[in-house]
């Protein structure tokens, strides 16, 4: 298995007792940057839990989606997909954190 076999299988989506993923032992340059990665998730994931009790006030995300509808063009519709896209990125996004 050669390094971009390795990430296509997105090892660090792994529990890491997966025995496909032993290109990790082998190669250290993936080794490092799949361990860069899993700290990276730690982080977030505690990043998240800390950020479960602090919230933005209802006043302020009823201001904000205001904003965000004012600035919208409503003179042509875009597409169904060119207007989800981007909020289901995001939300998968922080699902992966979160999760
Ligand atoms: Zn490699």
């Amino acid at each position: 298995m050669n390094c971009a076999e390795f990430w296509n299988q997105m090892p660090e989506l792994a529990s890491g007792a997966n025995p496909e993923h032993n290109h990790a032992a082998e190669c250290p340059a993936c080794a490092a940057l799949l361990e860069r990665q899993r700290r990276l998730a730690s982080g977030l994931r505690t990043m998240a839990g800390d950020m479960r009790s602090v919230g933005a006030p209802p006043r302020l995300e009823s201001n904000l989606l205001e904003a965000f509808r004012s600035q919208l063009a409503p003179a042509a519709p875009r597409p169904m997909r060119a207007r989800w896209t981007p909020v289901f990125s995001w939300a998968a996004a922080v699902a992966a954190v979160i999760a």
